[in-house]
């Protein structure tokens, strides 16, 4: 049996499609539509972030199962048939790979599928091509950051949880923290604006330091995101009870700032606030205590070519076997379909049997 003979699950079949109909969108069985692909371009990692791996790393995708910058295009091209129109590029870190401006520059070429189906669900701005942003720990932006913006990158997230040096040696294992803020202020020189930066609260490791990073990311034009720490590290020692909520976030820049939620949250992981009547804004994305699964529009692709419907996920589908076996896109586009088909409602972090997924996060793709 080919990966094409395999049969579609039931919500797909329930809908009169069969493994001889093309599926044309990435709707799962709660009306979910999916536009944002995250894709992992590389599982290995220049610092060594405590809540994400160990000192020593993890066991590395052997290079040859890595997927090949046509294959990931592949993938890209036959995803935004479906309706993704987003890409974002992550990792690991994704600026260690070597070709990623190359990446960049094809995925941004690929135009995106808008059909009348579509009902002008699409949030944000309308592009005509898929539009491709990265989440980087920045170190290498300060030499990339302006080839990255030529080659059609939209939209850069940067990752900094501390201001202080020492800090920053201790949480990362590397004292590269000038690296990230030359990388940042390069960002910013190439013109990408605003540019987003990602913190994740720790108790005992910056929690002091919530309205500095704030003022930090205000005094540059860029939007701070605190992601609460989730448990998808390598060592497994995440607590529920450890981790700062969103909700004390919220509580302790409220004695820094005047704090007014902006907008609806939509498919956006973040809840948003004004800052002192803005137009400076600070996100919150508590993706533990306060679950966005319900709007959820993505999925994610890992380096070594598996769809993930979930961070949580604990099945994955291999792309690997049809882009390496000479199966075709439309094998694909089914078991991205099927992958979507079969999603589940929610992470269920606080349900009594959940399992952090093997894989954490580096080599998931944040
Ligand atoms: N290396 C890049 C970076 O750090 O931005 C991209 C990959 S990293 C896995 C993507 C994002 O996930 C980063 O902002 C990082 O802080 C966040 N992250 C990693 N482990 C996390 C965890 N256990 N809980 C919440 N966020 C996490
Ligand atoms: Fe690397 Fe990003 Fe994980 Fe830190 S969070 S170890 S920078 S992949």
């Amino acid at each position: 049996m080919t990966l094409t003979d395999l049969p579609f699950p039931g919500s797909l079949r329930e809908r009169g499609e069969s493994k001889g109909e093309l599926p044309t969108s990435l709707v799962d069985r709660f009306g979910r539509v999916h536009r944002d692909l995250r894709i992992s371009l590389t599982d290995r990692c220049s610092l060594r972030c405590t809540y994400c791996m160990p000192a020593e790393g993890v066991p590395w995708i052997a290079k040859d199962n890595l997927l090949s910058t046509d294959e990931l295009v592949r993938v890209a091209a036959v995803a935004a048939g479906l309706g993704i129109t987003e890409v974002r590029l992550t990792g690991g870190e994704p600026l260690l790979r070597r070709d990623v401006v190359d990446v960049v520059r094809r995925m941004a070429a690929i135009p995106v599928r808008r059909s009348s189906a579509d009902g002008g669900g699409v949030s944000g701005p309308r592009h005509d091509m898929l539009e491709v942003s990265i989440t980087t720990n920045g170190l290498r932006l300060a030499e990339l950051a302006p080839a990255l913006r030529d080659a059609g990158l939209a939209r850069v997230n940067i990752s900094i949880d501390t201001l202080r040096r020492d800090r920053f040696a201790e949480l990362t294992r590397r004292d590269r923290l000038d690296d990230v803020l030359a990388g940042i202020d390069a960002s910013i020189a190439a013109g990408f604006a605003p540019i987003k930066l990602n913190a994740v609260p720790m108790r005992g490791v910056n929690d002091d330091e919530f309205a500095d990073l704030v003022r930090f990311a205000v005094e540059r034009g860029a939007e701070l995101r605190f992601i609460e720490q989730m448990p998808l590290d390598a060592g497994h020692t995440w607590s529920r009870a450890e981790m700062v909520t969103g909700e004390e976030i919220l509580g302790v820049l409220s004695r820094e700032f005047a704090l007014e939620p902006v907008g609806e949250r939509g498919s956006s992981p973040a809840e948003v606030f004004s800052i002192d009547g803005g137009p400076a804004t600070v996100g919150v994305i508590a993706s533990v205590t306060a679950p966005f699964c319900g709007a959820c529009d993505r999925v994610r692709l890992t380096a070594d070519g598996q769809v993930r419907n979930c961070l949580f996920a604990r099945t994955e589908d291999d792309l690997v076997p049809i882009l390496r076996g000479g199966g075709s896109d439309e094998d694909l586009a089914r078991v991205l379909a099927r992958s979507i088909a079969v999603k589940r409602a929610g992470h269920g972090i606080d349900e009594p049997g959940f399992l952090q997924p093997s894989r954490p996060m580096s080599a998931i793709g944040g």
